[in-house]
């Protein structure tokens, strides 16, 4: 019996993570769901949209599955989202990205994996509002410093990106080719023009890659490698990013598998594991029962291997497949167009796995 923290998140995250736990409950694998809600309501009724209770419940557990949680934009609370990860430490977000039989996708045999750096870059939430003190107090410093001139109207994002925090992601990244014999890491970064910040990503990458002479390294300028994804995705096996090329290569990369909702993802550190899919909440379809549910149920796959489940996901795994292949209990998204009226519910999805696994 595992205790595992379930996050349903909003939006469409409960939708989801509800036909999620039902799957993997039919695995036959046992778990005891500590239930924590959190995100935009639990902002309105605690005042904080990722209360103690949450962090607790994780910290006591060490693994958990998440639903997306809505942030809100521009202004509201921080993105409950990236305080988890940085919270927890969760440096590593490691998204597979591969092709099933039968999904709708321009590319076949893809078997991509994404390591993004979790904790720092332009994602680290050191920010200045335009005109705060701390903004004004930036321009200063860096005109005494370095005689450039920051427009007085500016807002201010800092982007820090430490040998220690690209050392272990980069090993991550190595460390999962190795366990599986993948062939290929690719780092990906803007040296060129960032030089002390990505290049100083590209040269720890290089260092760490001494490592594993086994295991082919190379790196690629982060606008060309968007253009290589989108033309010969299939030169690439492994690519590892700092975080906010991560965030944006993801979703690039799921397109190429047939999008967000075939796309799932885990969040891990030393201590602790979240996993959860690479897409957010889908608002718009909150409550009507429509959304895909692969992406939380395919990292509900990732956490059982991490789990130690190999069998159960394998299993869960092929369930999964012989759904896709076969196309009919499929969502709206996974249709040839979106309006098809055979298009399965979420929980219709749910339940043609689950019948695929008896
Ligand atoms: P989104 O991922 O929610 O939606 C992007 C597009 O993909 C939409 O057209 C949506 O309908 C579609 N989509 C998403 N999930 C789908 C699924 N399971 N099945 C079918 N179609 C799906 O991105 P967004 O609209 O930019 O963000 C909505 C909210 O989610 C925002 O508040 C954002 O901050 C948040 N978000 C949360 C997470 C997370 O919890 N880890 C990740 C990304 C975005």
């Amino acid at each position: 019996m595992y205790r595992v923290t379930l996050i349903p998140g909003d939006g469409t995250g409960p939708e989801i993570t509800e036909a999620a736990v039902r799957v993997l409950e039919a695995t036959g694998v046992k778990f005891d769901w500590d239930i924590q809600n959190a995100g935009e309501d639990v902002y309105h009724d605690e005042g904080n949209p990722l209360p103690e209770r949450v962090l607790a419940s994780i910290k006591k557990n060490k693994v958990a599955i998440k639903g997306p949680i809505t942030t809100p934009v521009g202004t509201g609370f921080r993105s409950v989202n990236v305080t988890l990860r940085q919270t927890l430490d969760l440096y590593s977000c490691v998204r597979p990205c591969k092709t099933y039989k039968g999904a709708k996708t321009r590319y076949e045999n893809l078997d991509l994996v994404i390591f993004r750096e979790n904790t720092e870059d332009l994602y680290a939430g050191i920010e200045y509002q335009k005109d705060s003190e701390g903004a004004r107090a930036i321009i200063d410093l860096v005109k005494k410093l370095s005689d450039r001139s920051i427009r007085p109207d500016s807002g201010i994002s800092i982007k820090p990106i430490s040998v220690y925090g690209t050392e272990r992601i980069v090993r991550a990244a190595f460390e999962y080719a190795q366990k599986n014999a993948r062939r290929k890491v690719t780092a990906v970064h803007k040296a060129n023009i960032m030089k002390y910040s990505d290049g100083l990503f590209l040269e720890v990458s290089r260092k760490v890659a001494k490592d594993y002479p086994d295991i082919e390294f190379e790196d690629k300028i982060i606008d060309n490698m968007c253009m290589q994804l989108v033309q010969k995705p299939e030169l690439y096996d492994i690519l590892v990013l700092p975080n906010l090329y991560g965030d944006v290569v993801s979703d690039l990369a799921a397109g190429l598998v047939g999008g967000l909702g075939l796309a799932p993802g885990a969040n891990i550190g030393d201590e602790y594991a979240v996993f959860e899919a690479t897409h957010g909440s889908a608002p718009k379809y909150k409550g009507l029962n429509k959304v895909n549910p692969l992406a939380v149920i395919l990292s509900g796959i990732m956490m059982l291997r991490y789990l130690g489940e190999v069998e159960a996901a394998e299993k869960l795994d092929s369930a999964v497949s012989a759904v896709i292949e076969e196309g009919r209990n499929v969502t709206y998204d996974m249709k040839p167009t979106p309006d098809d009226p055979s298009a399965a519910t979420t929980s219709g999805m749910a339940d043609a796995i689950i019948g695929k696994l008896r």
